[in-house]
């Protein structure tokens, strides 16, 4: 568990630059904030753009604006993942050294025909030569990995029983999220990962990760994700409402309202600084809902 009198807390905010700040965005980058102001720790910031075809043009700019005007801090060079590949590879190179990396040829639609979001293994004992066009998956082992999460609480996924062996090099040659995003928690010494709790069920694929590569585990703190009335998650790429930077205070008390923060009425009257004092004094991690998605 996080422990409050560290000087050593190392959180980070990871956007994807798949569009424009919305309210989901907006939940992720203040609870991670928060928590690292609360553990006296530094917030780092990483934009996540290993997917290079998700990516909208100018998205990254746009995140950062938006996250200067509320005012967040943050320390240290911003980091890229497109410009991270030679890490990346070292750390499969590592993988395939254990002999766990095989290619695999399954296509889409083979694997919707397993009726399971399992990979049944089909390619594990193939031998196909290594070549670029196959993806490469890391092989699952029967193992339980365990973790207490800070809002969400105990955990438990079998890698092998209910993920299966998993992709982290695609055949478009991408590295996949799974394995840049482990091998940037670990170089940049994040302590505690904050996040949308659409990732829970990603923590224990780069727990293993992180055991096989012999790095340290952070802490794990799942936020609820910001859903619609329809049950959809408010995301970029499903082109959510953008956050209105003319309209941040508002925006901000609703962020904390639903991390559960009970910001005082009188609050809407303040500024942005005066909020954020607010916040950082009365941040509560224990005060967030423990569901994995509330509505907006
Ligand atoms: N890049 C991911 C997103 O924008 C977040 C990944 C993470 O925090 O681990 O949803």
């Amino acid at each position: 568990m996080p422990n409050n009198q560290s000087q050593n807390y190392i959180g980070r905010f990871a956007p994807s630059p798949t569009g424009p700040v919305h309210f989901g965005t907006l939940i992720a980058a203040v609870g991670s904030y928060l928590q690292a102001k609360k553990n006296n720790g530094v917030w780092l910031l990483r934009i996540e753009d290993v997917d290079i075809t998700r990516k909208i043009e100018g998205a990254d700019v746009d995140i950062l604006n938006t996250l200067e005007a509320f005012g967040f801090e943050w320390q240290g060079d911003i980091v890229y993942q497109s410009e991270r590949s030679e890490y990346y590879q070292q750390a499969l190179d590592q993988l395939i050294t254990q002999s766990l990396v095989f290619p695999c040829i399954c296509s889409r639609k083979q694997l919707a025909e397993s009726n399971s979001d399992v990979y049944p293994g089909t390619c594990r004992d193939r031998k196909l030569p290594e070549k670029n066009q196959h993806a490469l998956r890391l092989q699952a082992k029967d193992i339980s990995i365990k973790f207490n999460d800070t809002v969400m609480g105990a955990q438990s996924q079998n890698i092998k029983q209910q993920c299966g062996d998993f992709i982290i090099r695609r055949r478009d040659n991408l590295f996949a999220y799974q394995l840049a995003v482990v091998v940037d928690d670990a170089l940049q010494n994040i302590t505690e990962i904050v996040r949308g709790a659409d990732l829970l069920d990603s923590t224990a694929r780069q727990i293993y990760l992180q055991q096989l590569l012999h790095y340290p585990t952070p802490d794990y703190c799942h936020l609820p994700l910001a859903i619609d009335a329809t049950g959809n998650k408010i995301s970029k790429s499903e082109g959510a409402v953008k956050i209105d930077i003319n309209n941040k205070e508002k925006s901000l008390i609703s962020a904390l309202n639903f991390l559960g923060q009970q910001a005082p009425a009188e609050l809407v009257k303040s500024n942005i600084n005066d909020i954020w004092k607010w916040a950082i004094d009365n941040w509560d991690i224990g005060q967030v809902p423990k569901t994995k998605s509330s509505q907006i």
